[in-house]
């Protein structure tokens, strides 16, 4: 007889709780940043990925299990049609905590109020850069004012705690760290900055010569604002300090200088149905399959997952002067 699994049940090999998952809903976008993807990226075929169906019904399982908070993303999460009613059954998923979202922005003009409606709680926007020219060069696709008026109507439909997301890469935007502090506690918002991580091969830039350090942000920014240290954690990767005098958070996702895997809380899902242990391993566990062989057997889903626990690796082994190991693109993995 398959066991029962309990509440509690998603604890891996090193004694980590997960309690954090991350579904990557589409991994298709509207723009192609360069340190993202490839500028002539291939997508998924529709019969590969899940349904917006089973993306609900393994939400479900994962929070029976003990999950607390969903961060959807992708891809760009706001271009899969059905976005908005997928979030909205999710939100309403009993014991869930937080549904959270990231987005480059780019639809947020348009569904900004719906998403507020939705039951989303709060919106991580990526923006590297405040210079349209430089925002263009880096996401091929994308227009900066756009973005900055969906972070406007993001404010104006009463979401807290909104974050930018900025990917520093030096000699593109790494002259940039101040301004965009200062756009943050302008617009009563938080900030994140994160080293570019080696995901996938995206060939027009050399990641090894690109990298430019959390250490190297914070020296910048300490010439301008006063950094207090923050003990503030949002059950995510980020090291986070206060700038002095204003309400916004600066965080530091540094994945190179500042391995945070012995806190890890989460596992990531793909658009086509893996469950990822860890963003710089490939152990997995191919959660469609199970869905597809069992249909309607939520026990048997729930198993997997318990056992994939079992192969979540201790730490990631990124190593920005090498060729990727990992061949997967970001916007397949679900940042
Ligand atoms: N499209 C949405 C967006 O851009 O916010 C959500 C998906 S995107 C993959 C999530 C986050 O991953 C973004 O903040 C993006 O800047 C970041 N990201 C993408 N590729 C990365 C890489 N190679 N290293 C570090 N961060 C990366
Ligand atoms: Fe699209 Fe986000 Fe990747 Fe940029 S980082 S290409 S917006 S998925």
């Amino acid at each position: 007889m398959t066991p029962l699994p309990s509440p509690t049940a998603l604890i891996d090999r090193f004694g980590r709780k997960v309690d954090y998952l991350r579904i990557s809903i589409t991994d298709r976008c509207d723009f192609r940043c360069v340190y993202c993807m490839a500028e002539d990226m291939t997508f998924l075929p529709r019969s590969q990925i899940l349904t917006l169906e089973e993306i609900e019904t393994l939400a479900e399982a994962f929070v029976e299990l003990g999950v607390k908070k969903i961060r959807v993303t992708g891809g760009e999460p706001l271009v899969r049609k059905g976005a908005l009613n997928l979030l909205t059954n999710i939100g309403r998923i009993e014991g869930l905590k937080e549904l959270v979202i990231t987005t480059n922005g780019s639809q947020l003009v348009n569904m900004a109020s719906q998403l507020k409606d939705s039951g989303v709680k709060r919106i991580n926007i990526s923006l590297d850069t405040l210079d349209a020219d430089k925002f263009k060069a880096i996401t091929r696709t994308g227009d900066l004012h756009q973005v900055l008026s969906g972070i406007q109507a993001v404010k104006a439909a009463g979401f807290e705690h909104t974050k930018i997301n900025a990917v520093i890469l030096k000699d593109r935007n790494h002259l940039e760290v101040n301004d965009l502090v200062q756009y943050a506690v302008d617009n009563e918002i938080d900030i994140s900055f994160i080293e570019e991580m080696p995901l996938g091969i995206v060939g027009q830039h050399d990641r090894s010569e690109a990298y430019y350090s959390s250490a190297l942000i914070q020296a910048d920014l300490s010439q301008k604002f006063s950094l207090v240290p923050s003990v503030e954690k949002t059950g995510g990767p980020s090291n986070y300090f206060k700038v002095s005098g204003t309400q916004t958070r600066v965080g530091f996702i540094s994945p190179h200088s500042d391995n945070f895997c012995s806190t890890c809380n989460r596992v990531r899902l793909t658009v086509e149905g893996r469950l990822l242990l860890c963003l710089g391993n490939e152990h997995s566990v191919d959660l469609k399959e199970v869905l597809r062989a069992y249909p309607g057997d939520k026990d048997k889903l729930k198993q997997a997952i318990i056992d994939a626990m079992l192969i979540k690796p201790e730490k990631h082994e990124f190593n920005i002067h090498e060729q990727p190991v990992i061949l997967r693109y970001m916007n397949m993995t679900g940042g």
